[in-house]
């Protein structure tokens, strides 16, 4: 039995991991969970799983669950202390943003397994959580279905011979809309995703496509492997999740169909693979064709800038992500338009003086000033 530490158990990759842990009774239990504030999934989430203890973002949620359990921490501190606990093994962080950098710094030097959602904590400082997992000898197991793919693709295989990385992006919900047709798009529009149904900001990054930025940066250091070797096509099918290709021009891709709970499981279960009956099975004759394309850096300048942030290391990442979480949740309450967001993380990165090699303080630092520097924007 294998006890699981859930952060972010509310949220859409949380609910999917619940999921995976209902097929598999005998296989998973619940310890501890952390969410923000939707009391009413978390409540659900309790009488379900009965988990030991209970972290939320804020004392008001605290005091609206009192009655329900006994255990409740709170924020910051609360997600460190379930994480590091004696009684789990794995931490699956499936938090929204960088907020889940020290809970799983502190799970990875307690030697837990990490399975990680939360690609926000490795384009924040990467750096350090790789340090950290190596000194560490911890294992992290990618959730995110592009890196799982490259993670699988790379089963039995000597690292060295790893020549390239080929991330496949779905487009998201603008995909097909040209660029001075983004002027008009609203919320709305860019929260329909045309394959994956995913919390609110990570469908905002598909559509700007910050999110494969995001994603490169993740894979850069996951895979440990410079930038120049990571391309990105688009491929309208999500099939195709990811590729790795060798010294010898060998391609060995992972395919599936689009379900998040595939690579959550594996994250759960490696190097061993369940069956997973809610999961639909890849019908290639009902697909028929695969498509892919260029990527148009032009069309999707947050891809541009997160190559070229990623490139330029240090701080400067720690910037990228900051300023994309201020400007995308300042677009999703309707203070700026869709193509602001791109503008604010322009002129954030812009601004900044890099720090090579930043220690923790001074990421905690730049990720706040980025906060305040662009929400100022809008006034
Ligand atoms: P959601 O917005 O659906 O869920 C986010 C979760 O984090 C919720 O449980 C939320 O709680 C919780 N949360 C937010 N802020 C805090 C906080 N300060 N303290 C404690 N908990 C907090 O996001 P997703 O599930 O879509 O994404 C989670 C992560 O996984 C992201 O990093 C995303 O990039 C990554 N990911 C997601 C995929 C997907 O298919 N959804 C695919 C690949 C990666 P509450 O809602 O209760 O406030
Ligand atoms: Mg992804």
């Amino acid at each position: 039995m294998k006890s699981i530490t859930l952060l972010g158990a509310t949220g859409s990759i949380g609910l999917q991991t619940l999921d995976v842990m209902r097929q598999h009774p005998d296989e998973f239990e619940l310890y501890a969970i952390a969410f923000g504030r939707n009391i009413e999934k978390a409540i659900n989430i309790i009488k379900e799983f009965n988990p030991k203890k209970v972290v939320v973002q804020d004392e008001i949620t605290k005091n609206k669950l009192n009655e329900l359990h006994t255990n409740i921490l709170v924020g910051n501190d609360g997600m460190v202390e379930i994480s590091i606990d004696s009684n789990t093994d794995i931490v699956v962080n499936a938090v929204m943003g960088s907020v889940g950098l020290t809970a799983t710094l502190e799970a990875i030097k307690a030697k837990k397994t990490i399975a990680l959602a939360n690609k926000e904590t490795l384009v924040t400082a990467g750096h350090l959580v790789m340090q950290e997992v190596k000194k560490n000898n911890v294992k992290m197991i990618p959730i995110d279905s592009e890196h799982s793919a490259i993670f699988q693709s790379l089963n039995g295989e000597n690292r060295q011979d790893m020549n390239r990385l080929i991330v496949t992006a779905s487009g998201g919900s603008f995909r097909d809309v040209k660029r001075d047709e983004l002027q008009s798009v609203t919320v709305e529009d860019a929260l329909q995703h045309p394959n994956w149904n995913m919390g609110a900001k990570i469908t905002i990054d598909s559509a700007t496509m910050m999110n494969k930025g995001l994603e490169v940066i993740e894979a850069h250091w996951l895979f440990d492997i410079p930038y120049e070797k990571i391309d990105v096509i688009m491929h309208r099918e999500s099939v195709i999740h990811s590729m790795v290709e060798y010294n010898d021009n060998s391609v060995i891709a992972q395919l599936g169909s689009p379900d998040m709970r595939v690579p959550i499981q594996y994250a759960l279960t490696y190097p061993a693979r369940l069956e997973l009956p809610v999961s639909k099975r890849l019908n290639l004759i009902e697909i028929g064709k695969l498509h892919f394309e260029n990527m148009d850096f032009e069309r999707f300048p947050c891809l541009k800038m997160a190559y070229e942030a990623g490139k330029m290391g240090g701080s400067m990442t720690t910037v990228l992500n900051a300023a994309n979480e201020i400007a995308v949740s300042l677009f999703l309450k309707g203070h700026i338009s869709f193509l602001m967001i791109e503008d604010f993380i322009a002129r954030a990165l812009d601004q900044h003086e890099v720090t090579k090699d930043p220690d923790l303080d001074t990421i905690l630092t730049v990720d706040q000033q980025t906060r305040v520097l662009v929400k100022s924007f809008i006034e």
